[in-house]
């Protein structure tokens, strides 16, 4: 019940009718008998610090940040945890008696669910990454943070590739992938991550990578939840290789952020089974 004490959070983005998060959180809000609710509020790019005023103005606990905000917001945030400077964005952000704190819960979140799901040991893993945008930083930092020695970096822009490069050295063994030798950068990875929005729907029966450089010896990552199985995944599975998709990231960052909030363990199965129904329904 909705009460004059219920605590705000919410998600700003644009757009942000698609969004499984109201759902997940407002779902594990009900299940912990937390007094919050999550609403999503649409917010045009130059209203962003309007936005941010609001989260003061409303005493909100927080927010969740999604495209295009999530770098815009740094410089009217009061403080900036070090991973989340690090990636050069922020997806949560919590009010702490009107001090504004950003984190960013997309990489742990990925890392999280890559470890749960797969068991894999990430300090021994040679990991290939497609693609070098805002999801290719978050979870770029938080592997090197996590463990991951070396990384090879596959992008269609060379000059986002050497940028996120550079971010991550010299704390890792990082490589930008020449062309000519991307299939020998699959091939030899243990570790495939696909941090491009390939596949993603409506064009499922992309793949970012031809499904023959897949096989057996590999662990292989879509960050993509929508589709549930990406066709990379489909392929990679036909191949014998062990798969990984995007709907525990998405449950993790939420559940991460879910904590920061309430101090609260989040109800992870809950929120993992609510996005999932939705998302089998067609929810896109
Ligand atoms: P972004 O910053 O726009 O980056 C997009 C990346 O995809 C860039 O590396 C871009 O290459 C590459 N790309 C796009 N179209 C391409 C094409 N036709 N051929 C080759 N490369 C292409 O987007 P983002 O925020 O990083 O998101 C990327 C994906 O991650 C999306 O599918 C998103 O749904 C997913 N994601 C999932 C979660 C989750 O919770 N599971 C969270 C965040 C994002 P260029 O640099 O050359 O443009």
């Amino acid at each position: 019940m909705i009460t004059s004490h219920t605590r705000l959070v919410g998600l700003l983005g644009h757009p942000v009718r698609h969004s499984q998060s109201p759902l997940m959180h407002n779902t594990a809000f009900a299940e912990l008998n937390l007094d919050y609710v999550y609403l999503a509020f649409d917010v045009a790019p130059d209203e962003l610090p309007h936005a941010v005023q609001a989260i003061r103005a409303f005493g909100m606990r927080g927010v969740n940040v999604t495209i295009p905000h999530k770098v815009a917001i740094l410089p009217l945030l009061d403080e900036v945890d070090p991973l989340a400077r690090q990636i050069g964005a922020v997806n949560t952000v919590v009010n702490e008696q009107g001090r504004l704190i950003g984190y960013n819960t997309d990489g742990l979140g990925y890392v999280r669910s890559l470890v749960e799901e797969t068991h894999l040991d990430l300090t021994q893993q040679r990991v290939t990454l497609l693609g070098a945008g805002g999801a290719a930083r978050a979870v770029a930092c938080t592997l090197v943070q996590q463990g991951v020695k070396a990384i090879r970096i596959i992008n269609r822009s060379r000059e986002k590739a050497e940028q996120l490069a550079s971010l991550l050295r010299p704390a890792a063994d990082v490589q930008v992938v020449e062309p000519n030798a991307c299939q020998q950068a699959v091939e030899s990875a243990t570790l495939l991550i696909n941090t491009t929005s390939v596949g993603m729907y409506p064009h499922t029966a992309e793949m970012p990578i031809p499904a023959e450089w897949l096989h057996s010896g590999q662990i292989v990552s879509d960050l993509i939840y929508n589709p549930l199985q990406t066709k990379l995944l489909a392929e990679a599975e036909r191949a014998g290789a062990k798969t990984h998709g995007g709907v525990g990231m998405f449950v993790y960052q939420g559940a991460l952020a879910f904590s920061l909030w309430t101090n609260a363990e989040a109800p992870v199965e809950l929120m993992r089974q609510t996005v999932l129904s939705k998302l089998r329904q067609g929810g896109n």
